[in-house]
């Protein structure tokens, strides 16, 4: 599914992506996606969109939309979270919740959603709880994908990027042609300062205590489906879709 749509469909309210008729497979389509930068959480909400025709609202794509918008088109919510992060500042909870709120349409679309981004907090839990239980909604599972520290360490310590093109490489991943040297413009690649095994753990550390409450206030609601991170993304997604089986 082509991000771009999903970023427009998710910004005009959903119209645009409605003339698809989700696939009505069975399996639970109202989700909830959470995982650490590095464990391959993009390419499953890809997957999942493309075999569930479900709507991939991700937070992160529609700011980063946004900043490319005319003030015009923006939303209200929108402005207000772009004004907060051009000054540097976290998005608070409510205005991200308005942001949400404000695509009320694409959580009631029939091929269902995949929250990525939202709910980062307990109290975004709960408010989202709320906003679904008005709309009567229900939230079918929330997938949080895991994959222990140091294989997180160990996939993303390996990307490379170029010094002067800004392409990235990975040593396993994506080899360049010439260990060292870029395959488009022959420029010298570098470990950059955020790829360096330290600072990859101590975002990790902030990234487990800051989702530690949320991952343990969905499986208090039983809505919790751990699923293991390692492997090709062929063998994860087959693991997301028996976990969603099951679960349904
Ligand atoms: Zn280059």
């Amino acid at each position: 599914m082509d991000t771009k749509q999903d970023q427009k469909a998710w910004i005009c309210g959903g119209a645009a992506h409605c003339e698809s008729p989700p696939k009505t497979n069975g399996l639970p389509n109202r989700l909830v996606l959470l995982g650490a930068p590095g464990v391959g959480k993009g390419t499953q909400a890809e997957l999942l969109c493309t075999n569930l025709g479900t709507c991939h609202l991700s937070t992160g794509d529609v700011f980063r939309a946004a900043k490319g918008l005319d003030s015009a088109e923006r939303t209200p919510a929108l402005t207000a979270a772009l004004d907060y992060m051009r000054r540097g500042d976290l998005v608070p909870d409510e205005t991200v919740l308005a942001v949400v709120a404000e695509r009320v349409g694409c959580l009631r679309c029939e091929g269902g959603f995949l929250l990525d981004g939202f709910p980062r907090t307990v109290a975004q839990a709960e408010a989202l709880a709320e906003l679904l239980a008005k709309e009567k909604l229900k939230l079918d599972a929330v997938l949080s994908y895991e994959l222990p520290l140091e294989q997180v360490v160990s996939r993303l310590s390996g990307r490379r990027t170029c010094s002067k093109c800004k392409a990235v490489f990975h040593v396993k991943a994506l080899p360049p042609k010439m260990a060292g040297v870029c395959d488009h413009c022959g420029g010298k690649l570098y470990q950059r300062e955020d790829d360096q095994p330290e600072s990859i753990r101590v975002r990790m550390e902030a990234y487990e205590r800051s989702t530690t409450p949320l991952t343990d206030f969905y499986r208090r609601r039983n809505l919790l489906l751990s699923i293991p991170a390692d492997g090709s993304p062929e063998q994860i997604f087959k693991r997301t879709l028996d976990a969603l089986k099951v679960a349904s």
